[in-house]
């Protein structure tokens, strides 16, 4: 696999932007973490079942056809596998994969460089594909749907179209918001398909994998523990036991129990529905301030000191999806759930039973 760009490295690239004394040799071994434990094949990517048996038969018609793969899009929320599916399918297929993200294709001559970089049959991975400019978009067009690149040479006047055929190659591209896609560059991908948030027995098996991985010892309940506060993500999963695993070795003697991952994680301040800090601080001031809502999007971001985009691609989607956020057209709303769960008697109620902070 070789990445172009390691933009798509959602956890490397926010340290690096938030602490911008990170030491390279810091981003460099997150890195090598995380290409550890990414599973390459079928058999080790856990869960997605009804994604990976619809993969399983595409992949087995291009192969018997002798065909590049059409163009895949998956969408979904950050660190649910769009990546990592994208280097099992390269696996799958025996082909190599080029890693970039829409963020590292601004000139024209970057995606044309990595276009005409391209083997037959290779697979290039564009994450965040929604962020693409409408020129790279409108260079990717012809190159997705008959494989050539338009090419002008000469100034005004002597201007000339050139066609540049291109190998067929096959276009993987992620995304966070489905939504923010252009229609011109949906259509032209054959399939389309959407990752699930995992279950708490599925991601207790990616932990068990990484834990097996990194030699960390850990017992069922410990796992399943974790799990419960993953916010139905692996990554974090995977970033929850590192954490724990610090804990258990300096504080026990290295093994992760089920008492040993919930004193932990309560120390991280992650609570039972997996949600940390920011999540709290964002709930909160929906109930407090706006008497639980509607409330846009960008007041909330600014209350809480953090970046709108970072709240609808990181914090939003896990929230909406276990029911404590709700979206309308005039903005943001909690639900009871939401009000039981920080502590707070009735939805009306302006002050909080217990803190949670
Ligand atoms: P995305 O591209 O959707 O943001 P990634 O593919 O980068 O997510 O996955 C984030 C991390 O989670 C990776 O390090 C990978 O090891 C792990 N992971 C993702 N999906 C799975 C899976 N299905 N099984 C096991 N581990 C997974």
């Amino acid at each position: 696999m070789s990445i172009i760009s390691d933009d798509n490295d959602f956890q490397t690239q926010s340290t690096h932007k938030k602490n911008p004394v990170v030491k390279p040799e810091a981003i460099e071994f997150d890195k090598n973490f995380e290409n550890s434990i990414r599973p390459k094949s079928f058999d080790t990517y856990i869960g997605q079942s009804a994604l990976k048996d619809t993969l399983k038969i595409t992949i087995e018609a291009a192969k018997r056809r002798e065909k590049p793969l059409d163009h895949l899009l998956f969408y979904g929320p950050p660190g649910l596998g769009k990546t990592t599916l994208a280097g099992v399918i390269a696996q799958e297929m025996g082909v190599e994969i080029k890693i970039t993200s829409a963020p590292a294709l601004e000139r024209p001559r970057d995606i044309i460089g990595i276009l005409m970089s391209l083997q037959g049959g290779e697979i290039l991975f564009i994450d965040e594909i929604h962020r693409l400019n409408k020129v790279a978009e409108e260079i990717l067009y012809p190159a997705m749907e008959d494989f050539y690149l338009d090419m002008t040479t000469g100034k005004s006047q002597t201007v000339k179209t050139l066609r540049v055929p291109l190998p067929k190659f096959t276009l993987i591209g992620a995304t966070t918001k489905a939504g923010e896609l252009s229609g011109p560059l949906r259509d032209r991908f054959g399939i389309i398909h959407r990752l699930e948030f995992y279950t708490d027995k599925e991601l207790s098996q990616v932990i068990k994998r990484t834990a097996g991985i990194l030699e960390i010892e850990i017992d069922e309940k410990g796992a399943l523990a974790i799990a419960r506060r993953s916010r139905g993500t692996p990554r974090i999963a995977n970033r929850l036991i590192k954490r724990v695993s610090d804990y258990a070795l300096v504080k026990h003697d290295g093994k992760i129990t089920e008492q040993i991952a919930n004193e932990s994680l309560d120390i991280l301040k992650i609570d039972e529905f997996g949600l940390d800090t920011t999540d709290r601080s964002l709930l909160k001031l929906i109930i407090e301030k706006y008497d639980g809502g509607p409330v846009g999007i960008e007041t909330i971001a600014a209350a809480i000191g953090e970046d709108a985009r970072t709240i609808e691609d990181v914090c939003e989607p896990f929230l909406l999806q276990a029911g404590l956020l709700q979206r309308t057209p005039r903005g943001r709303k909690v639900s009871p759930e939401t009000y039981r769960h920080l502590g707070y008697k009735t939805k009306n109620a302006n002050s909080a039973q217990q803190s949670l902070f």
